[in-house]
């Protein structure tokens, strides 16, 4: 899933178009996301116990992922996510090629190419 759990995104499409939030949970077998503030449900909470209100609430539910676009946090531009395979060592900062050298995927702004 290209899009993770802390990332900013920008809403595309529907109601909430043009708004931006932080993602609080990712579903990646429904490739759904649930943004802070978006997507709001009104929920009916019960009294706990006797003597209590009941209480109205909005909560977000969660949205597609296609209705998103990832907030680099670098550039600050709404952009695609792109994949690079680069090594562990030259993530750290060391010397490339030791044979114990392991690769990691990480993602890539572009627009501004950076690491995210
Ligand atoms: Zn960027």
């Amino acid at each position: 899933m290209k899009i993770k759990k802390g990332d900013q995104v920008l809403i595309i499409s529907g109601k909430y178009r043009g708004k931006k939030g932080k993602v609080l949970k990712a579903f990646p077998k429904e490739q759904r996301l649930l943004i802070e503030g978006v997507n709001l449900r009104k929920k009916h909470i019960r009294p706990k116990r006797e003597g209590e209100k009941g209480q109205i609430v909005e909560l977000p539910a969660p949205i597609h992922i296609s209705n998103v676009k990832l907030i680099c946090p670098k550039c600050k531009k709404a952009t695609k996510v792109g994949y690079k395979v680069i090594s562990k060592r030259t993530l750290r900062g060391g010397a490339k090629g030791s044979s114990k050298d392991q690769k990691s995927k990480v993602r890539i702004c572009k627009k501004c190419g950076q690491k995210i």
